[in-house]
Order: structure tokens, then C-alpha cells, then sequence
């Protein structure tokens, strides 16, 4: 289990990995490819932004499973709701998602 909630001192540290996370090549890599992790839109790399998906104040860490590329919509989004509303959001997302793969060309390659 995770220590929750963590201390200051902890947040710091994480916070300051993100930082150098964000410079390293395997999140270039990431960014390169221009998509937000949550609603799959394409974005121009430098407005995407580092999200941590469980959120440090919420016992997460910064490491690369927990790390993604998030849009600045998403992002907003996902500090402006609650927990259980960002759930909701992320499932209309998959929705939506299935929606337009299903509508897109059925009969194609
Ligand atoms: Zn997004």
C-alpha cells in the first residue's frame, strides 16, 4: 500500500522526478506522438502536458507506468472534478471512442 496522504516532503521529491521525467527521452518519445492519453485527440506535442494518472496528493507516484501525455482540457478536467466524476468522464470518453470507430467505415480493410 501507498502511504496516503503523503507529506509535503514526499510531493516535492515527486514533483521535482516529473521534471526530469519531462526531459528525458522517453517522454519526447511519447509527446512525439501527439495524443492525449484520455480523450485520444491529437495534439502539437508542446500542448500536451505530464499528468500523473493517480495524482500525487492521491498516494500516487512518478513513474512511468503512472505517468501520461493528457491534453490541457483533460487536464483541467481532471483537476476540476471529483475523483468519481473524472471516472464518469473517462467512460463517456470510451463511449464516444466506440461510438465514432463503429460509425467510421464498418465494411473498411
Ligand atoms: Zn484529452
Amino acid at each position: 500500500m501507498l502511504d496516503f496522504p503523503p507529506d509535503e516532503k514526499v510531493l516535492r521529491q515527486e514533483r521535482a522526478r516529473a521534471r526530469e521525467l519531462r526531459r528525458s527521452q522517453w517522454w519526447q518519445n511519447r509527446i512525439a506522438k501527439g495524443r492525449c492519453h484520455y480523450c485520444g485527440a491529437a495534439f502539437p506535442p508542446k500542448e500536451l502536458t505530464l499528468d500523473h494518472v493517480v495524482p500525487l496528493v492521491r498516494g500516487g507516484r512518478t513513474s512511468k507506468g503512472n505517468c501520461v501525455p493528457a491534453c490541457k482540457s483533460c487536464n483541467s478536467q481532471k483537476q476540476s472534478l471529483l475523483p468519481l466524476e473524472w471516472d464518469a468522464y473517462l467512460q463517456r470518453l470510451r463511449q464516444d471512442e466506440q461510438k465514432s470507430m463503429d460509425s467510421e467505415n464498418p465494411e473498411s480493410p
